[in-house]
This record gives C-alpha cells, sequence and structure tokens, in this order.
C-alpha cells in the first residue's frame, strides 16, 4: 500500500439513529465540517425514540451557540422553560431540602473561595444558609428568573445568570431535524437490519436496511440508544457495570397536567427505592420515578409515582430498563457511540445530554484527517472515561452522604464501598471544606460544595488562611454578599413572565 493510499480523508459519516444523539451530532459534524464532509442519517420511525431527557445543564447553550441557534425560537419550538438548578429533597434525611444552583457562591476574596469565609461566619453563628449567599438559590425557591440583561453591570450578579433548560426531548430532536437538514444532512428512514465489516480489517463498512438498501461510510456513529447496535452487538466492545454504586436500573416516566407556574427548577426527591423527578414545561410537566428493582417492585413503583403527581397524569408510564455504566471502549475502529449507545448513568444531575455534547466536541477535535491512527481513539477513549467516572463519582456522593435508614435502599447506598476517589473527595471537605477540581471534569467547586453540605457533611474546620482576614472584614463580605443577592433578586421577574414575554409556547 502505497502512503497516497493510507492517507484517504474521511469523506463519508453516517450517523445510525435519531435520537437526541443523533441530531445532535449530525447537526455538530455537518456544521463543523460544512460540505467537505457527506452525513447521512439513518433512523426508523417504527422504533422511536427513548422520549424522555428534558433537563439539561447550562453547557448545553454553547452547543446551540454553535449551531447558531437562536435561544428564544428554541425555547419556544420545544415548548421549554428555564432551570436555575435543581433542588433536592429528601436526600441528606426525610425532612431535608437544598437546591444545587448553577453559578457561583458568594465572592472570592484574596485565594479563598467564598465558602472558606462563610464557614467560619457560620461556625460564629453569624452566616445564613449558604443557599442565601448565591443569586440561583434565592431567585429558584421564589420562581424568579431572567437571563442576563444586556445592559447589566460587569461586576452585578445579573450579568452572570448561570442557567440551563427544561425541554420536550422529541421537540429537540425535531428542531435539530430541521436545522441539520438545512445544513445538508441527509436522513433515510429505515431500520438497519444488518451490519457489514470489513472481513479482515473488522472496520465496519455499511450497513444494510430492512428495504435492501445499503449506506456505506468512512466514520460511523452509533447512536442507536441502549440498543448500541454497532459498537457492542457488532464490534463487541464491553461495558463497564456500575450498578454496585448505582442501583438503580429502572425508571417510569410519566407527563401530567401542569398545575401551576413553572418552578426554574427541576425537583428531584428522594424516595424508598429511588428518586423521583419533577421537569416543568410550558404545557406540562414531566414526571418519573428512578428506583431499584432489587429493592422495589415495578407496580409499587408505579403507585408510588402516580400517586405523587402534581395534575392528572396524561398517558400510562413508560417503563424504561437501563445498566448504569459504559462501553469499555466508546470509540473502536471505525464507530464511535454516543448517547445511550455509549453509556447511561441515571440522570439525577442531568449529564447524558451533555456527555452527548461532549463526545461530539471531542470527536469533532480528534476528527481523523485520514485512515485512522490509533492515537486519536485511545485518547478520545482516556478522555471519555474520565469524563463519566467524576459525573459518576459525583451521583454516588448524593446516595453515599446520607442519614437515611429508613429502608433496604437507603441501607445499601450509605454502607456501600465507594470509589477511593469518592472518599478522598469527602474526606478532604469534612476535614477543612477544601476541594479541588480535577482537569476538566463537568462539575466544580460550587457544585461538589452545595451537594456536600447539602447531603448533610458539614466539614469540621475552615482553611487557616481565613484567618489572617481580619474578622470584621470577613464578616462585612459574607453581609454584603448577602444583601447584594437579594437585592438582585427583587429586581428579577418571575419565571413566568420572562417567559411570556421573551419566548411562549404556542398553546398547541
Ligand atoms: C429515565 C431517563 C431519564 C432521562 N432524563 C434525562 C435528563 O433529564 N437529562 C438528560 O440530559 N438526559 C436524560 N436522559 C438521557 C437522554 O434521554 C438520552 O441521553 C438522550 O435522549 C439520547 O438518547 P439517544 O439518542 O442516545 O437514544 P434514543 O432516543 O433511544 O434514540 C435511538 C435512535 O436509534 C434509532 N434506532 C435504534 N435501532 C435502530 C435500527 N435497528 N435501525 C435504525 N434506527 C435505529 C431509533 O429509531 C432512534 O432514532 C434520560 C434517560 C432516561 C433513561
Amino acid at each position: 500500500m502505497t502512503l497516497q493510499q493510507a492517507k484517504r480523508p474521511i469523506k463519508t459519516v453516517a450517523v445510525i439513529g435519531g435520537g437526541t444523539a443523533g441530531w445532535m451530532s449530525a447537526a455538530a459534524i455537518s456544521k463543523s465540517f460544512g460540505t467537505d464532509i457527506l452525513v447521512q442519517l439513518v433512523e426508523s420511525e417504527e422504533i422511536g425514540l427513548i422520549g424522555v431527557g428534558e433537563a439539561t445543564v447550562p453547557h448545553i447553550s454553547a452547543f446551540n451557540r454553535l449551531l447558531g441557534i437562536n435561544e428564544a425560537e428554541f425555547v419556544r419550538e420545544t415548548k421549554g422553560t428555564f432551570k436555575l438548578g435543581i433542588q433536592f429533597n429528601d436526600w441528606g434525611k426525610i425532612g431535608d431540602s437544598y437546591i444545587h444552583g448553577f453559578g457561583t457562591i458568594g465572592r472570592d476574596l484574596g485565594l479563598m473561595p467564598f465558602h472558606q469565609y462563610w464557614l467560619k461566619a457560620r461556625f460564629a453563628r453569624k452566616a445564613k444558609e449558604i443557599s442565601q449567599y448565591s443569586l440561583n438559590t434565592v431567585a429558584a425557591p421564589m420562581g424568579k428568573f431572567m437571563a442576563p440583561p444586556r445592559d447589566a453591570p460587569a461586576n452585578s450578579p445579573l450579568a452572570e445568570i448561570a442557567y440551563a433548560y427544561h425541554f420536550d426531548a422529541t421537540l429537540y430532536a425535531r428542531f435539530l431535524r430541521t436545522r441539520a437538514e438545512a445544513q445538508g444532512v441527509v436522513r433515510t428512514e429505515g431500520k438497519v437490519v444488518a451490519v457489514n465489516q470489513n472481513k479482515e480489517s473488522g472496520f465496519v463498512e455499511s450497513v444494510t436496511l430492512e428495504n435492501g438498501a445499503t449506506i456505506t461510510a468512512d466514520l460511523f456513529i452509533d447512536c442507536t440508544g441502549f440498543r448500541a447496535l454497532l459498537i457492542e452487538d457488532t464490534l463487541h466492545a464491553g461495558f463497564e457495570d456500575w450498578t454496585h454504586w448505582l442501583p438503580c436500573d429502572r425508571a417510569l416516566a410519566v407527563p401530567c397536567e401542569k398545575v401551576g407556574p413553572p418552578t426554574p427548577y427541576t425537583r428531584s426527591t428522594a424516595r424508598s427505592a429511588g428518586w423521583q423527578w419533577r421537569i416543568p414545561l410550558q404545557h406540562r410537566t414531566g414526571n418519573g420515578y428512578v428506583y431499584s428493582s432489587q429493592f422495589t417492585s415495578d407496580s409499587e413503583a408505579a403507585d408510588l409515582l402516580l400517586n405523587s403527581l402534581d395534575g392528572r397524569a396524561l398517558s400510562d408510564p413508560k417503563a424504561i430498563r437501563f445498566t448504569t455504566g459504559k462501553r469499555r471502549k466508546l470509540w473502536d475502529k471505525n464507530v464511535v457511540a454516543i448517547g445511550l449507545a455509549g453509556g447511561f448513568i441515571e440522570p439525577l444531575e442531568s449529564t447524558a445530554i451533555f456527555l452527548i455534547q461532549s463526545g461530539i466536541s471531542r470527536l469533532v477535535s480528534l476528527f481523523p484527517q485520514s485512515d485512522f491512527e490509533p492515537v486519536l481513539q485511545d485518547v478520545y477513549n482516556a478522555q471519555m472515561q474520565f469524563e463519566y467516572e467524576r459525573i459518576r463519582d459525583f451521583i454516588i456522593l448524593h446516595y453515599y452522604a446520607t442519614e437515611r435508614s429508613d429502608s433496604e435502599f437507603w441501607n445499601y447506598v450509605r454502607t456501600m464501598r465507594v470509589p477511593d476517589s469518592v472518599k478522598s473527595y469527602i474526606d478532604l471537605f469534612a476535614a477543612n471544606g477544601q476541594f479541588f477540581r480535577e482537569g476538566t471534569e463537568l462539575f466544580g467547586l460550587t457544585s461538589w460544595v452545595q451537594v456536600m453540605l447539602g447531603q448533610g457533611i458539614m466539614p469540621r474546620s475552615y482553611h487557616p488562611a481565613v484567618d489572617w482576614v481580619k474578622n470584621e472584614d470577613m464578616q462585612a463580605l459574607v453581609d454584603h454578599v448577602e444583601k447584594v443577592v437579594a437585592s438582585n433578586v427583587a429586581l428579577m421577574p418571575r419565571h413566568e413572565d420572562f417567559i411570556a414575554r421573551y419566548c411562549a409556547a404556542s398553546p398547541i
């Protein structure tokens, strides 16, 4: 083989699957490479989408910006609402409630983050709960929301409100499809019945559809959801099962009638064998119970869910089974698995769509210029492994750091052996409130601090450098932050009024 032959540029990409993962991948790749690469997408209406996945983290706005999406149009078309964070009820113990808000807490001073000064003031009984020092966690329970106004002064907390969205997942896939097709993505309706590999290399050469048509490509993106048709059924990439740390393996999802204004936050309520989500959209409320089949039955789970809805159920609950974990290789040969085909961590912190986004941007960065250099795949797999593991650890924290002992489920997660990484994060924070973000892990200081405190881990002390600041200066900082947050939240409109003005969806 000559060098010329070996360096064959990647000219065609086939995305197999048209859920959120498929359409996000197709739209982003066609946007990134323009007409240099032909992007085809195959999906089967008969199989359909998973149809859940309605809460996000703030990073999605960067993805939408890359595609040139207008925010108001996107929220309107997906009947979306805005999200300042997640309210966790009954997690540390029954009756507890805290919000994990996006954005920052307070204002850092010198080398120390704000929460270190707050800890000292709190020990002296001169500080309120940590939630009172962050705009998001004060505004959310009051039902207030606004996107940062263009004319907000740079040093105002209003200038940097961090937020994400709730949206109808099926409408989001449809919305992306329209854009992707306008960019040149070619969609084929049909069910893949065979995946054809090169006999020598094992690379996937084509897929055959039920009607006999064949789609060939240089690179395949497996977005077939839990079916994992290419990455697992064909390439046998293997699966790392994390059920022993995250034992929930089933979900029931049901929409219900909306009974009040949409809250600008997701709600997660801990239940006897898992937790229940509540996601407000403009036209309905999404609900679900994520539970462990080791600790409750499907019928008990359905009763619990249906008896705790705000309004009338709009359909029968949809049952979903899953195994928490990820493929050992997310990129194998010329197949990259994105979305549920690659792995799944329960939606407690709304991270699955983020993992899709992160998989796509990494693939674009490491995109093979010619034939597949193994190093690209190795770097991709190592970085994605890190990303998944750090999110996994953050989710484990919510279960492990609990005082709940009212069910077998909680007894199990409270006493299980957790990864050493989780243990060391908790031990360090419990000592003097320190946290160090590792590399580019998704959740940073604000998130870990809020969840550790919310789950009942109160540090025994604070960092000694805090004592270098005079007590009165430290107290002035804490009091000032509280006042600034309260006065800025007072300026914010109600969430429903903001939506009505900016992006109200049609009632149909
Ligand atoms: C209970 C639950 C709650 C969730 N909540 C959230 C959340 O709040 N936030 C969040 O970020 N994520 C959430 N997720 C994850 C989110 O739903 C998914 O990450 C997202 O929808 C992407 O799914 P997907 O595109 O990988 O798979 P799917 O939506 O299942 O799409 C698979 C696609 O593959 C196609 N397909 C399959 N087999 C074939 C075949 N043989 N031939 C042709 N086409 C085929 C299907 O037709 C479909 O188009 C949740 C997941 C679950 C299970």
